[in-house]
This record gives C-alpha cells, sequence and structure tokens, in this order.
C-alpha cells in the first residue's frame, strides 16, 4: 500500500500551525539523543530499541547485565547507540552515567528513567538496608538523573523526561513497601519536576506499566494460582509484553505529547479502570 503523504493546510491559524508537518512526523526523533535506564533487559531494552526505530541515537544503560547487545540491536538496525554501566544504588553513578552519556552525544534531549528493583519482605521485618536500596534505586537516583539532564534541557529550551511507574504508584500491594512507596514518590516527583520545569519546554510524564511478562515478574508468572488471580483481574485478559509499552515512550518522548505535563499513563489492560 501507497503511504499516504501528510496532509497540507493552506488556512492554519497559528494554534493549529504545527499539523502542517504532518501527524505521524511528530513521532520522530531524528536528531535526538536519549539516555535509557536499565536498557539491558525487559522494559528498558523494548523502549531504548522504540526511540532508536523512530530516529533517536540512544544511550543504553546497564548494571549487573551491561546494555551493549541492546545498543548492538540498534547499531545492526542502522541506528546509533552506546552502552554504560552503573549502579544506581550509589549516589554517585547518576552524575557519572550523565557525564559518560554527554561526553558521547554532547547533550540529552530525552530521559528515560526505567531502572528499577524490587525487593520482597513482610513489612515488619523490612530491613533498613534494603528499603535504602529500593528507594536509591527507584526514586532518589531518578531525581538525580532528572535534575542533572534538566540543566541541559533548561539551557536548550526543552527535554522530555519519561519516568517508569507502577500499578503500585496507586496501590500498596503485599510484602513489598518499599517498592510501593518508592513508586508512589515516583508519580509524585513526575508532577512537581513538570509543574517547575513546563514553561522551561521541558514535559515529564511518567507511564505506569500493568503486570508485564518480564524477569521482574516471573515468581509472579511461575506461581499457578497469582498467574490465575492476576489474569482474571486484567480486563485484556493477558499479561503485557514488553512492546506494549513502547507505544506510550516513543509518544512521550515526542514533539506529538509536547502540552501533555504530570501525567501518568497507564499501560495496563485495563487493571486500574477496573
Ligand atoms: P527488569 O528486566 O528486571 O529490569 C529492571 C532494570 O533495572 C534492569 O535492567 C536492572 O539492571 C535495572 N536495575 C536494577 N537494579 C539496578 C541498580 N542497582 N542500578 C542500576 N540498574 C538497576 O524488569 P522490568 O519489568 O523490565 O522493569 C523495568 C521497570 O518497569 C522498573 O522500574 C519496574 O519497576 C517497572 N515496572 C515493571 C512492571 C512489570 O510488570 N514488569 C510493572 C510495573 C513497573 P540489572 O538487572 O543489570 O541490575
Amino acid at each position: 500500500m501507497r503511504e499516504r503523504q501528510p496532509l497540507q493546510f493552506r488556512n492554519m491559524s497559528d494554534a493549529t500551525q504545527h499539523t502542517n508537518i504532518g501527524i505521524l512526523q511528530r513521532f520522530r526523533l531524528h536528531g535526538k539523543r536519549a539516555l535509557v535506564t536499565g536498557a539491558a533487559t525487559g522494559l528498558g531494552a523494548a523502549i531504548a530499541i522504540a526511540l532508536a526505530e523512530a530516529g533517536a541515537s540512544v544511550a543504553c544503560h546497564g548494571n549487573r547485565r551491561a546494555a551493549e547487545q541492546t545498543a548492538e540491536t540498534i547499531r545492526s538496525k542502522g541506528g546509533e547507540a552506546v552502552a554504560f554501566s552503573a549502579d544506581l544504588s550509589h549516589t554517585a553513578s547518576p552524575e557519572a552515567l550523565v557525564n559518560h552519556t554527554l561526553e558521547a552525544f554532547g547533550g540529552i534531549d530525552i530521559l528515560v528513567n526505567n531502572a528499577g528493583t524490587i525487593i520482597r519482605h513482610e513489612a515488619a521485618e523490612y530491613p533498613l538496608e534494603d528499603w535504602m536500596t529500593v528507594l536509591q534505586v527507584n526514586l532518589t537516583s531518578v531525581f538525580q538523573l532528572s535534575q542533572l539532564v534538566a540543566k541541559g534541557m533548561i539551557e536548550r529550551g526543552g527535554g522530555k523526561i519519561v519516568n517508569i511507574a507502577s500499578l503500585l504508584s496507586f496501590q500498596g500491594g503485599i510484602r513489598v513497601p518499599a517498592y510501593a512507596a518508592s513508586k508512589g514518590g515516583v508519580a509524585q516527583l513526575t508532577k512537581a519536576l513538570a509543574n517547575e520545569w513546563a514553561s522551561k519546554g521541558i514535559q515529564v510524564n511518567a507511564i505506569a506499566p500493568g503486570y508485564m511478562r518480564t524477569e521482574n515478574t516471573s515468581a509472579l508468572q511461575a506461581d499457578e494460582t497469582r498467574n490465575r488471580q492476576i489474569l482474571e483481574r486484567i480486563p485484556a485478559a493477558r499479561w503485557g509484553e514488553a512492546d506494549d509499552l513502547t507505544g506510550a515512550a516513543v509518544f512521550l518522548s515526542s514533539p506529538a505529547s509536547d502540552y501533555i505535563t504530570g501525567a501518568i499513563l497507564n499501560v495496563d489492560g485495563g487493571w486500574l479502570a477496573r
């Protein structure tokens, strides 16, 4: 089928003139430089590859597993990518990671804060050390990376920050108090940063994935009872796949979402609507 040309409007008001570039063009990320954390695996790898497919150069961050494989996949498709490793449970890591990316690309236009960890214990016995690790990786490093990257975005007059939140930004969960607290914090931080930086041309949004089929949820998938209960509760009646998230990630990274900020977009097969 022949690709349809974008419609050309002759008499446009100022308010609508950017429609002239064609709606699909507004999802393009050509010339943009992105940093995606936790890009070695799961949702982060899919997001990094999708941003590259939309045209962005992508710095893929990994931790225990290097994100070189994701970067190689992008390069094999003709895109530009680099890979860096950093343990975000250390407070010094965000600065090093941003500096590496700036050295490689000269700037960061899109930051996807995807890296996250989950540690399960009964709340009454939750070790403080594990609490601190989860809060540092899932929330404090998100703030640090956003702060560091926003400096350049403010100087250039714009940028996109996409945080990966969770259903547990809204619900409490069981045996995951640190994870729920951190992801609730991510949703609130998204709104706080969005308010401060909207006038600088920076949009800060979050995606709240539902139950996605990744390593993060492998224990739930393997537990027959929990797996059945989860599937019964999801209106779409299936686990989400990593690719289910990529449309939302590209959208929130692109000019198509320029008037959306402080939003939490649920990608959950209807879980929260139920
Ligand atoms: P995943 O494959 O386990 O990905 C998590 C990523 O975070 C990994 O790449 C991991 O790298 C990285 N990470 C963990 N600890 C880190 C640390 N100390 N320093 C730096 N990076 C670290 O699981 P996923 O499902 O794709 O999760 C991606 C994001 O989505 C997370 O924020 C998660 O909370 C969120 N989420 C997932 C679901 C779901 O159903 N899967 C639902 C809601 C939200 P290493 O493995 O190399 O340490």
